[in-house]
C-alpha cells in the first residue's frame, strides 16, 4: 500500500467502552484482509509510563518485547493481533512533555516559546506517524485514552484535528460512545451520543463511524435517528452489544461491514469478505467445550477485574485449546491459612501463583504452594509466584530456616531470592527492572521443554530479585531442579520439582505471549496437567 492509513478511536459519554477491544478488533478485520496494522494507545496521564502504578490504580502492567511496561491494552492488541507492540505502542502525555522538555534543554527549538500548540502537538504527531513512517504499517490504528471534554486528553484529540486536515482521505476518526436504556421509560436513549459528538465537532473533529455500546440490540430507526443527529452516513453507525467474549467483537463488527466502510471511505478497493479460519476455530471450540477444568489463581489482587488480565486471557485460550470451559477461581492469598488451605483448593484441577511486590499476601502464597506441593497439585508460579516455591521448598524441604527474598527480608540468614547484581545500584524506580524479551534455553526433558518442544525460547521479564545460584546445588541435590537458564548470563528462569506431576515455577511471564491464535505452550501444558490431574 502506498501510504499509511490512520485510524483514531475517541470514546465519549462514560470510560470503560471497551475501546481497545474495539481497535483491537477493527484491526483484526483489516489485517484479515491482508493488510498489516498496528495499534497504538495514548493515555494521558502524566506518568512516563504505567509501570509505577500499582494495580488498583491502572490494572495489569503489561511489558512489551522491547522492554516498556505499557498499557494492558496493548495485550488486547497483541491477543488479536498476534504482532507484537514495541514501546512505540503506548505513549503517555509524560512521555510526550519528557521528549519535548528534553529538546527544549538540548536547545533544539532555537530559542522560541515552546507551547502546547504546535510543539506537544507536533510531538504526539510525530509520534503517530512513526508507526507508519519507521516500521511501514498499512494501517495505524490509535486509540485516545480517556473520555472526549477531559481536560487531559485535549492536546491529543487536537492533534486528531490537525492530522485529519493534513491527511485527508489517508486519515480517519471512529468514536465509540454508550446508549444508555432507562427502564422506567422503557426506552434506550441517543441523547448522550448526539452531545459527545457535538463536543468532539467542537474540538474540530467529525467523527467517520460511530459504534454505540449497548446491552441489548438497538432498532434500525434508532441507528439511522443517530446518524441524522450526528452527521455519519447511515451504514457508518455500528452497535456494539455485549456478548459472551471479546473474541466475539470483531465477527459483531464484520457483520455490520464496519471493515468495508473503513476501506471504502479511505478509497480502498473491497475484496471479498475473509474468512478467519483460525478465529473461528477457536470460537467454535469456545462454544463446543462442555467439561470444565477448575483453576484457581491465587493472589492479592484478585478482587480487581483486571490486575491479571493476561493470566486470565492465557488460561481461557489455553483451556479452549485443550477443549475445556475454564472455570477460574480468584482465591486471595491474604486469606489464606494452614486452617483453611484444604478447605479453599483440595476441589482445584490446577492452581496459578500470582507475579507481584512485596510482603502483603505473601504468606498465604507459601502456604497454597505447600499444600500443592504435598497433593501433587498442577502448579504454575510465575515470577514472584516462582519466587514462592523456591522459598518454600528452600524452608520446608531443605530445612533452611526463614529463608526468604531480600525483597521481604534483607535479613534472612538464607537469601534464596536476592537482588541482581546490575539492580544493586538502581534508584530510580521507573522503567528499570529487568525488562522485555530474553533468551532461554530449556533442559531436554523437562516439563518445560516438553511444553515448548523447543530447546530455546524467548519470554518477557519483569523483576529485580532472581534466584541466587549458590544454593542450585542444594536445590538440584533435593529435587527441585533449573531447567531453563539464560545461555548469556546463566540467570535462572525455571525451576521444577520432575517428581511431582506438573510443578513449574518460571522467573519470566509467559501470560504476555500468549494469543488467540498462538496460545501460550506454557499454559497450554499446565491447563493439560490440570485435566489429568483431574482425572
Ligand atoms: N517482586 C519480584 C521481583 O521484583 C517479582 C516481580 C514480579 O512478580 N513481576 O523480582
Amino acid at each position: 500500500m502506498a501510504d499509511t492509513k490512520y485510524i483514531f478511536v475517541t470514546g465519549g459519554v462514560v470510560s470503560s467502552l471497551g475501546k481497545g477491544i474495539i481497535s483491537a478488533s477493527l484491526g483484526k478485520l483489516l489485517q484479515a484482509r491482508g493488510y498489516s496494522a498496528t495499534i497504538q494507545k495514548f493515555d494521558p496521564y502524566i506518568n512516563v509510563d504505567p509501570g509505577t502504578l500499582n494495580p488498583y490504580e491502572h490494572g495489569e502492567c503489561y511489558v512489551t518485547i522491547d522492554g516498556h511496561e505499557a498499557d494492558l491494552d496493548l495485550g488486547h492488541y497483541e491477543r488479536f493481533l498476534n504482532v507484537p507492540t514495541t514501546r512505540a505502542n503506548n505513549i503517555t502525555t509524560g512521555r510526550i512533555y519528557q521528549s519535548v522538555i528534553e529538546k527544549e534543554r538540548k536547545g533544539d527549538y532555537l530559542g522560541k516559546t515552546v507551547q502546547v500548540v504546535p510543539h506537544i502537538t507536533d510531538e504526539i504527531k510525530r509520534n503517530v506517524k512513526l508507526l507508519g513512517s519507521k516500521y511501514k504499517f498499512d494501517f495505524v490504528i490509535t486509540e485516545i485514552g480517556g473520555t472526549v471534554g477531559d481536560i487531559e486528553s485535549l492536546p491529543f484529540i487536537e492533534s486528531v484535528r490537525q492530522l485529519k486536515w493534513e491527511l485527508g482521505k489517508n486519515c480517519m476518526c471512529v468514536h465509540l460512545t454508550y446508549v444508555p436504556y432507562i427502564a422506567a421509560a422503557k426506552e434506550y436513549k441517543t441523547k448522550p451520543t448526539q452531545h459527545s459528538v457535538k463536543q468532539l465537532q467542537e474540538l474540530g473533529i467529525q467523527p467517520d463511524i460511530l459504534v454505540l455500546r449497548t446491552e441489548r440490540m438497538l432498532s434500525a430507526d434508532l441507528l439511522r435517528k443517530v446518524a441524522l443527529f450526528c452527521n455519519v452516513a447511515e451504514e457508518a453507525v455500528v452497535q456494539s452489544v455485549d456478548v459472551p467474549t471479546i473474541y466475539e467483537v470483531p465477527l459483531v463488527l464484520q457483520k455490520q461491514k464496519m471493515d468495508e466502510t473503513v476501506l471504502r471511505k479511505m478509497g480502498l478497493e473491497v475484496g471479498p469478505k475473509p474468512e478467519m479460519k483460525a478465529w473461528n476455530d477457536f470460537l467454535q471450540r469456545k462454544v463446543a467445550a462442555t467439561e470444565t477444568v477448575k483453576i484457581g489463581l491465587v493472589g492479592k489482587y484478585v478482587e480487581l477485574q483486571d490486575a491479571y488480565k493476561s493470566i486470565d486471557e492465557s488460561l481461557l485460550q489455553a483451556a479452549i485449546y485443550n477443549d475445556r470451559k475454564l472455570e477460574l477461581h480468584m482465591i486471595h492469598s491474604e486469606k489464606i491459612t494452614e486452617a483453611n488451605v484444604a478447605e479453599l483448593l483440595s476441589g482445584m484441577d490446577g492452581l496459578v501463583i500470582a507475579p507481584g511486590f512485596g510482603q502483603r499476601g505473601i504468606e498465604g502464597k507459601f502456604v497454597s504452594i505447600k499444600y500443592a506441593r504435598e497433593n501433587n497439585i498442577p502448579t504454575l508460579g510465575i515470577c514472584l509466584g516462582m519466587q514462592c516455591m523456591v522459598i518454600e521448598y528452600a524452608r520446608n524441604v531443605l530445612g533452611l530456616e526463614n529463608a526468604n527474598s531480600t525483597e521481604m527480608d534483607v535479613y534472612t540468614p538464607y537469601k534464596v531470592i536476592d537482588l541482581m547484581e546490575e539492580q544493586k545500584n538502581v534508584t530510580n524506580m521507573g522503567g528499570s527492572m529487568r525488562l522485555g524479551a530474553y533468551d532461554c534455553t530449556l533442559k531436554k526433558g523437562s516439563k518445560a521443554y516438553k511444553a515448548y518442544k523447543k530447546e530455546n525460547i524467548q519470554e518477557r521479564h519483569r523483576h529485580r530479585f532472581e534466584f541466587n545460584s549458590q544454593y542450585r546445588d542444594q536445590f538440584e541435590a533435593a529435587g527441585m531442579k533449573c531447567t531453563g537458564e539464560n545461555p548469556e548470563t546463566n540467570l535462572v528462569e525455571i525451576m521444577e520439582i520432575p517428581d511431582l506431576n506438573w510443578f513449574v515455577g518460571v522467573q519470566f511471564h509467559p501470560e504476555y505471549s500468549s494469543t488467540v491464535v498462538s496460545p501460550n505452550p506454557l499454559f497450554v501444558s499446565f491447563v493439560k496437567a490440570a485435566i489429568d490431574n483431574k482425572k
